[in-house]
């Protein structure tokens, strides 16, 4: 089904991420981690349907987006970076594979980032975070969405890696075999895992290397 929603706000979170809240339609529900397939309301846009994922909790007045903008190219994203509050988007209902099933560590690359907001605002609601682990890859620190917000809520349960820069705070590198040997020592826990797909197929081969159980290890199929 298609609903019609007005933007209420928009403003950047970082140089290319924009949050987007938006009317929630009468009875709209979706579960933590769920995505839709979202169209922007004007001519000759109607019909680019790209999936997005809610970062609010079902309970929220609203919907919002958290969405990286790819501006070397006239797409979706591109023209939402352009967008200001009172226009509107098309929405599908919910979908997608990624939502909480126990305690376990996200793991997440730049926009792959989307599903587990929705996800830690909802334990963070209930008082569900501790024995959640989040370990955030993104290429330098001004691409890290939400940094403020994870290490206040996770403390030094938060990890964040920088592939191309090298600062305090943050480790250096890729997600490999070895990050995951000298960071996790349970592969029994749960595993969630969300970002570019060859970093998702990578990550899980490796994960089940470790002794990951393949069943208890999420991502969007
Ligand atoms: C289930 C799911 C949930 C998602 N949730 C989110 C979310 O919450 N937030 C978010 O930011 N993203 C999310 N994504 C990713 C998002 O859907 C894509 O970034 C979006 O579809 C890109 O649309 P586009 O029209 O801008 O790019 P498209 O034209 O569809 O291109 C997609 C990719 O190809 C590259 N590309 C294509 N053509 C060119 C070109 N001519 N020049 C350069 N590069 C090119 C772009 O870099 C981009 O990575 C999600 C994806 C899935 C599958």
């Amino acid at each position: 089904m298609a609903y019609t929603v007005k933007i209420l706000d928009i403003f950047s979170l970082t140089h290319d991420v924009k949050q987007l809240k938006v009317e929630k339609p009468k009875g709209y529900d979706f579960i933590p981690g769920q995505a839709t397939e979202v169209a922007i309301n004007q001519s000759g846009w109607r019909d680019e349907k790209r999936p997005f994922t809610f970062t609010s909790l079902p309970s929220d007045e609203h919907l919002e987006f958290v969405i990286k903008s790819y501006r070397d190219h006239e797409g979706v994203t591109k023209k939402i970076d352009e967008l200001i509050a009172g226009e509107e988007l098309i929405l599908d209902d919910a979908w997608g594979a990624i939502q909480y099933h126990g305690k376990g560590t996200f793991i997440a690359g730049g926009a792959g980032i989307t599903p587990f907001i929705s996800i830690f605002r909802d334990l963070a609601s209930k008082g569900e975070t501790t024995g959640n682990r989040l370990i955030f890859a993104n290429k330098t620190g001004k691409d890290v969405v939400l940094e403020g917000y994870f290490q206040e809520l996770l403390g030094d349960q938060f990890t964040s890696i920088l592939s191309d820069e090298k600062i305090p705070g943050h480790e250096h590198g890729l997600i490999n075999m070895e990050f995951l040997k000298k960071h996790i020592s349970d592969f029994s826990q749960n595993f969630y895992i969300c970002g570019p797909d060859k970093m998702v197929s990578d990550l899980s081969e490796s994960l089940k290397f470790l002794g990951a159980d393949p069943d208890g290890i999420t991502f969007e199929k």
